[in-house]
């Protein structure tokens, strides 16, 4: 069977070397010295000043909103075509999202609808880098300076992405990426923030370690965010091979292209001019294709090939918020119509070129 992705991992001797060190220093967690070297290895990568290391993505990404003490009710612009926990996130915090619908060329927030939503509760923009393509970062800045809003991506897509040379990670306020073990990199579970403003670096320490400041007095109303030594030093390990990793992923994307360019009824995704990509997914969206997505979708599983749909439902036609106001999928149109065409083919660094000739016979054929 063919999964859709399939986690990159180091040498099983290149790891166990470099958690050899914690059996002697019994230091397994707590900011320990890989959690160090890995924070300032991915500074380096990321070419940002501030980051900060979590137990993964999402409570990274609360931890963000929390630091931004937005008032209760406040309102959130935010898209509905990523992972639930974009909008988890906002609600979870006490906020309100409220959905602006994506381009259809790059499946980002489309700026041209920002400001019509934006009210006098409007706080922040939380915007998504969809699949590796990143935001018009120009355009969302402007918008939110004109009326004074935080910037937030959900950059869990966009690790090692640039645009115009300047990293992913220096966009906006705050940043959140995934080391989930699906990412192009990953730290097993993981994640981290980059953030603009260096006063930031205290408060974020504080949320993530139970509101405990750097005195030891409990100053917040922290949780537990904290990332262990054994997934620091598996990000220390696979940071070594990052550009091989977006190496391969370039040549199987490639060969994808390949088959499934100029296709009637089948659109890949935009190469967006001076974005360097990192290929971490590869999307097909069909659109008066012979097929339906659906029946595709089936077909490659028969054959034992599990394909995603991915994002699909939408953000705003989940179970758990069926019937609020702000929920409603036919104000996102755009959304809707690719949530319900959009189809991720399997893509990771050791998938065979062969497998690659297999799905896009299955597809054409
Ligand atoms: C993976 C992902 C997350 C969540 O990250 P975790 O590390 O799994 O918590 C959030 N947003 C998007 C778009 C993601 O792909």
């Amino acid at each position: 069977m063919i999964n859709v992705t399939r986690s990159s991992m180091p040498g099983y001797h290149e790891y166990c070397e470099e958690i050899k060190d914690l059996w002697d220093s019994r230091w397994l967690t707590n900011m320990g010295s890989k959690h160090k070297e890995l924070e300032t290895n991915l500074k380096d990568y990321l070419k940002c000043e501030n980051l900060k290391l979590y137990t993964n993505g999402h409570l990274a990404l609360e931890n963000i909103l929390e630091l931004m003490d937005f008032p209760k009710d406040s309102e959130v612009i935010t898209t509905p075509y990523t992972f639930i926990s974009t909008t988890h996130a906002i609600v979870r915090c006490g906020l309100t999202p409220i959905f602006c619908d994506v381009n259809d060329s790059d499946y980002t927030i489309d700026v041209n609808k920002i400001e019509n939503l934006i009210t006098d509760k409007t706080v922040a923009i939380m915007a998504v880098h969809v699949y590796g393509s990143l935001c018009d970062v120009e355009a969302i800045k402007k918008i939110a300076d004109k009326h004074n809003l935080k910037v937030i991506y959900d950059a869990a897509h966009a690790f090692g992405v640039s645009y115009k040379g300047v990293s992913s990670a220096c966009f906006g306020d705050a940043s959140m990426y995934s080391f989930h073990a699906t990412k192009v990199f990953h730290t097993v579970e993981g994640g981290a923030v980059t953030f603009s403003n260096s006063d930031y670096e205290n408060v974020f320490n504080t949320l993530r370690s139970f509101g405990t400041d750097s005195n030891g007095e409990i100053t917040k109303v922290g949780g537990n965010a904290k990332m262990s030594e054994f997934h620091a030093a598996m990000g220390i390990c696979n940071l070594r091979h990052i550009d091989e990793e977006i190496n391969k992923r370039k040549t199987i994307s490639e060969h994808y292209d390949s088959k499934l360019k100029n296709i009637s009824g089948i659109t890949l995704m935009c190469k967006q001019k001076d974005v360097q990509p990192n290929y971490i997914y590869y999307p097909i969206v069909f659109d008066g294709y012979k097929y339906t997505r659906d029946e595709i979708f089936v077909k490659l599983k028969e054959n034992g090939i599990m394909a995603r749909k991915y994002f699909y439902p939408l953000c705003n036609d989940v179970q758990c918020y069926q019937g609020l106001p702000n929920f409603d999928k036919s104000k996102t149109p755009i959304a809707e119509r690719i949530a319900n065409n959009v189809l991720t083919l399997p893509l990771y660094s050791d998938l065979d070129l062969c497998i690659v000739d297999k799905i896009c016979g299955i597809i054409l054929e």
